[in-house]
């Protein structure tokens, strides 16, 4: 069990290791089940509204323990409602979580980092600025949403990995902690989406040990030559390869893939390119999310015009029915796709 400076951190907690917890500290078992909603589903920003729980237990909780270790830095709340807080570990690094919600729809939805900074360096994005600081592991991961429903009172119901970093290079913790979402927060293995750049053996590894999960691949460039420019990871695990992974898990899961495209004015975004990938991902199936490039400090890619998005979109559309224009989202708070580098915004 996780402490710091002498108390147990509670979240990331599974069921069992809460029961081993309170009957350590000598309190009867049926306690165990009440932390555990508190922790996971009632949502209360602190011990205190945990209000089944005598005054007395409440005390010692607090003695011995903390919900969580982060805290919060600041929050902003975008015009369209995204909320992206910052939060602070105790060894005083920082990184973004962001909730995200969508007209007449109930449902919450949390972007959660892996990782402090990222080491794969794609040029279109501000995480990659701040190159690899560490990984995450997985209670830290929980904290992001443990952060989320405290402050918010609600309930998380879906999870993208799209925050910082990149999970499929901290594979161990993340999925550790998918499993913790999925038995402890009880949220659906079909409302997890993993996003990878293409890590192509833990792509493998995925399929085989979930079958359920949704697999995002940031695609962004139609061919090796192109792609190699813009994402350095295409050198290590070129297009061909990550393709047939792809088919692996579409053959393995019988499901859909996602596939994520930048839009870069000038870069990727012509017809031709827009025909090419229709070529690149005739033996898949798949749903494509366009990204819209969302400026970044310190790099001179611009947005295409929405002219050229339809069109791009159009020619698309030819070959697959399922194609959205990602909304962007947040982008006022720098909370949106690529925009994440663990600063305060003034
Ligand atoms: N590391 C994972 C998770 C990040 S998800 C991955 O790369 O898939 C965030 C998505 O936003 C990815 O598809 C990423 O390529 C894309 N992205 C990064 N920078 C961006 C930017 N400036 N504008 C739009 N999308 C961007
Ligand atoms: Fe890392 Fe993803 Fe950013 Fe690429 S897009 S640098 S993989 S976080």
């Amino acid at each position: 069990m996780q402490k710091i400076s002498s108390m147990t951190v509670l979240a990331g907690l599974t069921y069992s290791e809460i029961e081993k917890f309170i009957t350590g500290i000598g309190e009867p078992e049926f306690r165990a089940k009440q932390l555990h909603q508190w922790l996971y589903k009632k949502p209360v920003a602190d011990f205190e509204h945990m209000t089944d729980l005598s005054k007395n237990f409440r005390q010692k909780l607090k003695d011995i323990a903390v919900i969580q270790s982060s805290k919060i830095v600041q929050k902003l709340t975008g015009k369209d409602g995204t909320i992206r807080y910052l939060i602070e570990y105790p060894d005083g690094k920082r990184v973004e979580t962001v909730l995200m919600s969508y007209d007449n729809r109930p449902n919450l939805t949390a972007c959660l980092s892996t990782q402090i900074g990222c080491a794969v360096g794609c040029t279109f994005c501000a995480t990659a600025r701040q190159k690899f600081i560490r990984n995450l592991t997985a209670r830290e991961i929980i904290e992001q949403i443990i952060t989320i429903q405290r402050d918010t009172g609600k309930m998380v119901t879906n999870i993208v990995f799209m925050g910082q970093g990149e999970p499929l290079l901290n594979y161990d913790e993340t999925t550790k902690a998918i499993k913790i979402i999925n038995t402890e927060l009880e949220i659906g293995m079909r409302r997890i989406t993993v996003s990878t750049c293409g890590i192509v053996p833990n792509i493998y590894k995925l399929t085989e040990l979930n079958r359920q999960l949704i697999l995002a691949v940031s695609l962004h460039a139609p061919n090796h030559e192109l792609r190699r420019k813009i994402m350095p990871v295409e050198n290590k695990y070129p297009l061909d390869e990550l393709i047939e992974s792809l088919k692996f898990f579409i053959k393995t899961t019988g499901r859909r893939i996602t596939i994520e495209y930048t839009l870069i004015d000038g870069i990727n975004d012509t017809p031709a390119h827009a025909g090419e990938l229709n070529n690149l991902l005739t033996d898949l199936k798949y749903n494509i999310n366009l990204i819209p490039f969302n400026a970044i400090e310190g790099c001179d890619f611009k947005r295409p015009s929405i002219q050229k998005i339809n069109r791009f979109k159009e020619i698309l559309e030819q070959a697959s029915k399922k194609i959205t224009v990602r909304l962007e989202k947040g982008s006022d708070v720098s909370a949106a796709c690529g925009q994440l580098a663990g600063k305060i915004i003034n």
